[in-house]
């Protein structure tokens, strides 16, 4: 009896040891891309710099983006609609990855291309790669345009929350719909898709507002990127992609980026968020009127009452759902992984940092994907998205 229970007991440890090394080794041999991370503008606000060690800080640092596996990194230059030098900002992000590069020659490089990405990755360094989120930091011109993609920029989000004068943002269109006519892209922000396109600068739907959504889509020659947003039907938050939405990327062959965010993969969290800010209603009102923009108030709530915020977090299987979702629709060459890690205040229960990487790899395995398709998932099709818009 003693002896079959050891023995149980050993089998048990056997299999959960293969099945941990499976999950590793497929994580380690994958090229891992995170389509969305925040960091730059966090060291930004809060001083510090990403070759630091922030554990405890922040969501990501340059080791941690090691341990997690993460191979390529696409840094979001971003800066709200208030800004008055929008694209002296983003080029002064731009120059703080780089000289966080300069810095690193051993750990990191910035890539502008697939082929040196894939060089990056093979000497075991972190391709780094700049996306630029929000429109509104090329100033209405084209020849801002321009420099941002000589600098390295490989993505624009056409707009973040606020509209440019050239194309309605996802918030301007559900808030306030009247105040902002006509809707989607005008003449100039379709020769912005068209001067894009003709650059390999992948257009990114994120954050856009339906019309603009279609407008881009319709006149986009090259697939599109969304970097990271999550399912309609599983969230209704007011950026998240409906199912037609989802279907035309699936024809246009583009790439859906997941975001970990709480608040775009539960459909309960806009409560339990809502009950938070009543409880805590006049110390976030004294916070707003230092910063309206209500996303500072809520970080620095956030990380006083830990243990509240902690119960909010969406549950675990949740981002997975929505992935399946997006599989089932239009199949598995359409989605990737847009963590949006340092721009977010709710992350999913166990994903709290890049270091859990990994844990997708596993509960993708858990799910029945193939490791083709995990490869696919995790980096695979950003690749091919990235490819197609060069050519
Ligand atoms: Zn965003």
């Amino acid at each position: 009896m003693k002896f079959y229970k050891i023995l149980g007991i050993s089998l048990f440890t056997f299999f959960s040891l293969q099945t941990f090394a499976q999950f590793k080794k497929l994580h380690n041999k994958a090229i891992v891309i995170d389509a969305h991370n925040d960091i730059l503008t966090t060291c930004f606000e809060h001083g510090y710099s990403f070759d630091q060690d922030l554990r405890g800080k922040t969501h990501s640092d340059l080791a941690r983006f090691k341990e997690g596996g993460i191979d390529v990194q696409l840094f979001s230059i971003w800066c709200d609609g208030q800004k008055i030098n929008p694209f002296a900002y983003a080029n002064r992000q731009i120059d703080t990855l780089y000289a966080t590069a300069n810095r690193n020659p051993d750990k990191m490089q910035i890539v502008y291309n697939s082929k040196d990405l894939l060089k990056t990755v093979r000497k075991k360094k972190l391709a780094a790669m700049i996306g630029v989120e929000g429109g509104h930091m090329i100033e209405n011109d084209l020849t801002k345009l321009d420099s941002l993609y000589k600098r390295g920029a490989r993505y624009i989000t056409l707009t973040w929350n606020n509209s440019t004068p050239w194309a309605t943002s996802a918030m301007a269109e559900t808030k306030d719909s009247l105040l902002h006519q006509p809707k989607g892209l005008n003449d100039f922000g379709r020769n912005i898709i068209k001067r894009m396109n003709q650059l390999g600068m992948l257009v990114d739907l994120s954050h856009v507002g339906e019309n603009t959504f279609a407008d881009a889509i319709n006149i986009t020659t090259k697939p599109v990127l969304v970097s990271h947003s999550c399912v309609y039907n599983l969230c209704p938050a007011f950026r998240n992609l409906k199912d037609d939405q989802i279907k035309a990327i699936g024809k246009n062959g583009g790439v859906i980026h997941l975001n970990f965010y709480s608040g775009f993969l539960d459909s309960t969290y806009k409560r339990k968020d809502a009950a938070f800010n009543k409880i805590h209603k006049a110390e976030r009102d004294s916070l707003l009127k230092a910063n309206p923009e209500p996303y500072f108030a809520d970080e620095f709530l956030y990380s006083k009452y830990k243990d509240e915020v902690q119960d909010m977090k969406a549950p675990f299987h949740l981002l997975f759902d929505h992935l399946d979702y997006i599989v089932k629709l239009i199949g598995v060459n359409h989605v990737g992984l847009g963590s949006d890690f340092d721009g977010i205040n709710s992350t999913p229960q166990q994903l709290n940092g890049v270091t859990d990487f990994p844990l997708i790899t596993k509960e993708l395995l858990a799910r029945g994907y193939s490791k083709k398709d995990i490869h696919k998932i995790l980096g695979g099709n950003f690749l091919r998205l990235l490819k197609a818009n060069e050519k």
